[in-house]
């Protein structure tokens, strides 16, 4: 049976327990400031297994390890350089992933199978003192099914996991709601293989100019990077993008209809939603209104598509992702 706790704090003494299953190869699920986490100990092949069986992730995507600092992080890469500690400085704790080569210490399954590890330090009290008093980096994807939505509360977890998770720590609703940014150091060029809260211009004051990989963009490129499924955090729903104020027509079907910044006449029976013009609002709301939308039966969501800007390029990722079609 899967144990859901409340958590007040980093000095909760449940985070010990949790701390203790987390080091006898249990799944923990922790809040993160992104979304919640399915942790593991990241240096056990046999727990982070019990990862990729509980979300049915495919063995071919690469986990996250989560560390408590930079500190940590060298010990787990092959080559720890300048410009990571330098990123590391400024955005971590935080919700920036960093790919580097990967030492000998990193279990082939947490690289699944390649040459490379994704380090993250979270930015959530709760997060960093599971780490610290786990003494292992902790391999900790999205606590949802594969390809689902990504969970932003406990309830999310539980309701896409059942009993797989053998304790869920409840430390409230997340406050980015988006997944990382994801920085691919491994190249000639920093490269930005998943867009996320921290922005190509956030990143340009340490960098310049970053290039943004262009597989988030053409689904026809994902399969080029490790675990980029064209198919990813979708909800139960068909969901469709449309362009802006093409509305609906009349449907027997149960039909929910985003806007951004204003709403077109919807027929009677069409539930609008209404997002306000401005990114992080958005990327804060985003997973738990298509949760929402998912629980109360809606058969389709359409959403308009989200403005032009790198400030949306986020939104406009997870949104076209969890639009595509099922791959053969
Ligand atoms: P999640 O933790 O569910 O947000 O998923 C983690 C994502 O991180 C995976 O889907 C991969 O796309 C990415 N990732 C993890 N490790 C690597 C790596 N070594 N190289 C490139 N991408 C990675
Ligand atoms: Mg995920």
């Amino acid at each position: 049976m899967t144990r859901l706790v409340r958590i007040e704090g980093p000095g909760d003494p449940l985070l010990l327990e949790a701390a203790a299953l987390l080091r006898s190869g249990g799944l923990v699920a922790f809040p993160t400031e992104t979304v919640y986490g399915l942790g593991a100990d990241g240096l056990n092949p046999e727990a982070v297994a019990r990862i990729y069986a509980a979300k049915g992730r495919p063995s071919t995507s690469p986990v996250i390890l989560h560390v408590a600092g930079a500190e940590a992080a060298r010990d787990l890469v092959a080559q720890w350089s300048a410009e990571a500690q330098a990123l590391a400085d400024r955005f971590w704790p935080g919700p920036l992933t960093l790919v580097l080569p990967a030492s000998d210490l990193v279990p082939a399954i947490v690289r699944a199978g390649g040459p490379t590890v994704a380090l993250r330090c979270p930015a959530h009290p709760v997060a960093l003192a599971l780490i610290r008093a786990t003494g292992r980096p902790l391999a900790a994807p999205s606590a949802n099914r594969s390809q689902h939505l990504s969970p932003t509360c406990a309830a999310h977890v539980a309701s896409s996991l059942g009993d797989a998770p053998d304790l869920i720590l409840d430390g409230g609703p997340t406050t980015e709601g988006l997944e990382s940014t994801i920085l691919d150091l491994t190249g000639p060029r920093p490269r930005i293989l998943r867009p996320g809260p921290v922005t190509p211009a956030d990143l340009a004051g340490l960098l310049g100019p970053v290039e943004v990989w262009a597989g988030t963009a053409d689904p026809t490129l994902r399969q080029q990077a490790p675990g980029m499924q064209a198919r990813h955090y979708a909800p139960r729903a068909e969901l469709r993008l449309v362009p802006p104020g093409a509305g609906v027509a009349s449907t027997s079907e149960r039909v929910a209809y985003v806007g951004f910044g204003v709403l077109p006449t919807l027929p009677e029976g069409v539930r609008g939603i209404l997002l306000p013009l401005e990114a992080e609002a958005v990327a804060v709301r985003l997973y738990a209104l298509l949760h929402d939308l998912d629980a109360a039966g809606f058969d389709r969501i359409l959403v308009e598509h989200p403005p032009a800007g790198e400030a949306w390029l986020a939104v406009r990722d997870r949104l076209g992702r969890a639009s595509a079609k099922e791959q053969p």
